[in-house]
């Protein structure tokens, strides 16, 4: 079982991206950092995606979460457990990847969003790729935000509130930031297209959701790299004005 999927590359970071999720590869000669690893369905895309690019998995050095759901954890667990990769995502999100609690929509909740149009294609594709999985990952650590020494050189940025560890990473030399979920620019149960928090439900904490938007305004990148959505080209600041005015409170 695979899933089609396109890859846009900015300058060593390699954006891939499927219909329901995305991740994102950063190359430095012949090594790799992996960034998040869409559903426990999508490990074989990954893998598949590494070799489009002119590599092996057994290049990663190192895979980055930007936060624990399982469309982002998911086949990033499986690949660090297949092939003994060291997994880092931020201090508060360590306990939420080892499932010592889960900050993610349950069924019960899931009415919230099947009114939408598209959920229900949405929903079926995501329970084909596993998104009913509860699993996380044992093996991860705490970055050290002060030395992040990977592929790429990534930087922490910590954007809370989407989960409470939730971590975007900027790729300097490249002039990219991952985003994750802290700011997408599109998603299958989502209307809109362009940079948007993701809907309402999908949150854990909305409000520091829209805080972290701040930080992301900060950050001196020219193309974002979001977790789900195309990628986008512009200033940070714009794009987090343009998804600030997608939060209004009568916004779901
Ligand atoms: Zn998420």
């Amino acid at each position: 079982m695979t899933t089609p999927y396109t890859i846009t590359r900015v300058g060593d970071a390699y954006l891939v991206s499927t219909r329901d999720v995305n991740w994102v590869l950063v190359e430095d000669g012949h090594d790799l950092t992996l960034i998040d690893g869409g559903y426990p369905g999508n490990t074989v895309d990954v893998e598949r995606s590494i070799r489009d690019i002119g590599h092996q998995v057994r290049d990663i050095r190192g895979i980055l979460l930007t936060h624990a759901h399982v469309d982002h954890l998911g086949g990033a667990a499986r690949i660090a457990s297949r092939h003994s990769i060291d997994t880092w995502t931020g201090p508060v999100e360590v306990p939420h990847a080892r499932r010592d609690y889960l900050q993610q929509l349950s069924p019960a909740r899931l009415p919230l969003v099947l009114w939408r149009r598209g959920a229900l294609g949405w929903l079926l594709d995501i329970t084909r790729l596993g998104g009913t999985d509860r699993g996380g990952i044992d093996q991860v650590g705490a970055y050290d935000a002060s030395r992040l020494d990977l592929p790429g050189s990534p930087v922490a940025v910590p954007t809370p509130g989407h989960t409470d560890g939730h971590t975007s990473y900027l790729i300097p030399g490249s002039g990219v930031l991952v985003s994750g979920d802290a700011l997408i620019t599109g998603h299958p149960v989502s209307r809109l297209r362009g940079p948007q928090l993701i809907v309402r439900p999908f949150s854990h904490d909305r409000d520091a959701t829209v805080d972290s938007l701040d930080a992301i305004a900060s950050v001196d990148a020219g193309t974002l790299f979001p977790g789900h959505g195309a990628v986008w080209a512009g200033s940070m600041r714009d794009a987090a004005g343009q998804a600030r005015a997608t939060a209004g409170p009568w916004r779901p």
